[in-house]
């Protein structure tokens, strides 16, 4: 079973499941819904079910400012 992350699209609210190695390799993000794509730093919420490191949590809280 592959390891996915819940990601919220910045422009449209969609929330949806993306695979782990786009979160390793930084890719861009494709909404479902409004087929825009994003960082995943752009997102405004997420949820790993792995426990994230402390330069992951570096790059939500610079863009949290
Ligand atoms: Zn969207």
């Amino acid at each position: 079973m592959p390891q996915v992350f819940w990601v919220t699209c910045p422009f449209c609210g969609t929330k949806f499941t993306a695979e782990k190695v786009i979160w390793d390799r930084d890719d861009p993000l494709l909404c479902p819904q409004c087929l825009e794509h994003f960082k995943r730093a752009d997102s405004p919420a997420i949820e790993t079910v792995w426990p994230v490191t402390f330069q992951d949590l570096r790059t939500f809280s610079r863009r949290a400012d």
